[in-house]
């Protein structure tokens, strides 16, 4: 079981994105649990404005301290309420965070409260980041205009991790990036497809023959498109 608690000033966009399909089902069995908070409602002006002029100026606005740190403070407390008394991580999803990957997907899959921060406009008052962020978090080197989407990668990629929440937990373990490894080339019915017939070995019921032919495959698959990747599953054995 892991709770992810989200803050965000679109609520609906991170729930309408995780409440379907394979994380849904993992909401509905008890295995995860997401709550987007609005920070809006933790502004402490009548507008319930949340963002303000960059000191020194400067293109667009900023989300402000405050909200944001009221925001924590009621989510971390809900938390406390539950009994967790461990420390939980922060997570802000900015493009100024270390690039997420598959194994700090497995590291964030071991805990069981994750809060995550979506910024927005130019981004946040770094002081309140400062006093609450343990993580920074980027999807990729690009610019998107929230981090709602960003949230919901990670969110994905964490949770399929979580056991029970794919149908089949071996899965999870053979996949691309396990190993720094790109996985093998995969096939279903039918045998003949526009004249392509699938691998004969995957016919022959030999598992051991099948297990052999899967790993030359994700090595030449790997070399033809991540080589970055095999020098690393080289460094590692
Ligand atoms: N001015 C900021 C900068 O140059 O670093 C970018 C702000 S961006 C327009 C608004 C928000 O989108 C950020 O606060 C962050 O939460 C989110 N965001 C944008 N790109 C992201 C990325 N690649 N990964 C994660 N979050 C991202």
């Amino acid at each position: 079981m892991i709770g992810f608690h989200i803050m965000t000033l679109f609520p609906d966009m991170v729930l309408n994105g995780l409440q379907t399909s394979i994380i849904g089902r993992g909401i509905e069995r008890g295995y995860v649990e997401v709550e987007a908070v609005n920070i809006r409602d933790y502004a402490f002006n009548k507008h319930h404005k949340v963002d303000d002029y960059p000191y020194g100026g400067g293109a667009g606005m900023l989300m402000q301290a405050e909200p944001i740190y009221q925001c924590y403070q009621a989510i971390l407390q809900r938390i406390r309420e539950k009994g967790q008394d461990k420390p939980v991580r922060c997570i802000y999803l900015t493009p100024q965070g270390t690039v997420f990957r598959q194994e700090m997907a497995r590291s964030l899959a071991k805990e069981e409260e994750l809060i995550l921060l979506c910024g927005h406009y130019e981004g946040v008052d770094e002081r309140v980041l400062e006093e609450i962020v343990t993580d920074h978090i980027s999807i990729g080197d690009y610019v998107l205009t929230g981090g709602e989407l960003a949230a919901m990668v990670v969110v994905d990629a964490v949770a399929r991790l979580v056991p029970g929440v794919l149908n089949n937990d071996a899965s999870g373990e053979t996949e691309s990036f396990q190993e720094n490894l790109l996985e093998y080339p995969q096939y279903s019915r039918p045998e003949v497809w526009h004249d392509k017939k699938v691998p004969e070995i995957l016919l022959s019921g030999h598992h051991e023959n099948v297990e052999k032919w899967r790993y030359e495959q994700s090595l030449i698959r790997t070399r033809e498109r991540r080589p970055d990747l095999l020098v690393k599953n080289e460094q590692n054995n």
